[in-house]
């Protein structure tokens, strides 16, 4: 159940519905907004309708809400959520491409990419630090040196950065380098994680796991919101189906679902998700064209070479034909590029 506050209800009136609910051993969580304060509210929904909370002192109305999700639904917070990441944004009208290496292997790699990243209208800059690998043997990234790797970027370009954060015990440090925390897929239903990056003032880019369902993804989006961040990109990075031709399946209409529940903002990998460099950009297209937010997309100054995920990278020259097809896409849809 949700309790919607009235436009002028005081502190004392926010805190009573609270005191209220705690008093029956529910929880409360407050998310003021510009408008109304609503009050999400975590126990048994029985008891809850015996308080008779409409009837309290700056209560506008109640919702009863069917779904799992309260903080993240749309049907509680029907205004788009604009996340912003440094002095870029997501959400709404805009339509954002992040782009950069999936691992930083060098400074010489990272600053080359990321002046390709810039050149072609990229807004933030994506490079992993903390690499997620399915086998222990393989490049497990450059860890705080490829923080600082990816600091110097920015200061370089300008380009705020976002950074796949792996572990709770590093979530300090990352949050002390980067401008956004991605938590990848594997990761999506590490709850602790979660609950650790909810509690910081980094803004979130949540993917979705390989094998979980849109609601699966909005509940993990849900923990970080509960814990006081509602600044969260999700990620539509491909799931795990029966088709061995793309790395995962791409999954539009998942996108375009969490969307129409959601406030948050959407965003596709089109990368991690066909696994092949030549589907990138037809699948990035198609994201735009479906109503994606932004696209994040893998770029490497020599593919053959990258130390994680060359077969999906973009060229620089590539990445920037790409951006100008999305560039174009965005006149045609009313969406301005971010
Ligand atoms: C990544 O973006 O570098 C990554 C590891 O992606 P995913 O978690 O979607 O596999
Ligand atoms: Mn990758």
């Amino acid at each position: 159940m949700v309790v919607v506050m009235s436009r002028d209800a005081t502190e004392a009136q926010i805190e009573r519905v609270a005191e209220k609910v705690r008093e029956v051993g529910g929880e409360a969580f407050v998310s003021r907004g510009t408008v109304h304060t609503i009050i999400g509210l975590v126990g048994d929904t029985a008891t809850f309708r015996a308080l008779d909370l409409d009837n309290l002192p700056g209560v506008d109305h109640l919702i009863h809400v069917g779904k799992p999700y309260k903080m993240v639904a749309r049907s509680l917070h029907p205004q788009p959520t604009i996340v912003k990441i440094g002095p870029a944004v997501v959400g709404r009208e805009t339509f954002t491409i992040i782009a950069g290496p999936c691992a930083v292997e060098s400074e010489e790699q990272a600053l080359e990419t990321a002046r390709a990243a810039k050149a072609a209208g990229a807004t933030i800059l994506r490079g992993g630090a903390f690499k997620p690998r399915s086998s222990p043997y393989s490049f497990q990234g450059l860890g705080k040196r490829g923080l600082e790797i990816l600091a110097e970027c920015r200061e370089d370009t300008g380009l705020p950065v976002v950074t796949e954060i792996v572990d709770s015990r590093d979530v300090d440090l990352v949050a002390e380098w980067a401008d956004a925390l991605q938590i990848g897929t594997r990761n999506m239903q590490n709850f602790e994680l979660l609950k650790a990056v909810g509690a910081t003032a980094k803004p979130v880019l949540l993917k979705r796991g390989l094998s979980a369902t849109v609601e699966e993804w909005l509940m993990a989006a849900e923990y970080i919101a509960q814990r006081g961040n509602s600044q969260i990109v999700l990620c539509e990075r491909g799931i795990r189906t029966y088709e061995p031709s793309t790395r995962n399946t791409l999954d539009l209409s998942g996108m375009a679902v969490a969307q129409l529940e959601s406030h948050l903002p959407v965003i596709v990998d089109p990368s991690h998700a066909t696994g092949h460099k030549d589907l990138v950009a037809p699948m990035a297209r198609a994201a735009i064209a479906g109503g994606a937010d932004g696209v994040m997309i893998d770029v490497h100054p020599n593919p053959g070479e990258a130390l994680c995920d060359g077969p999906q990278a973009l060229r620089p020259e590539e990445m920037l034909a790409l951006a100008k097809d999305l560039e174009a896409l965005a006149g045609v849809l009313g969406r301005r590029m971010g």
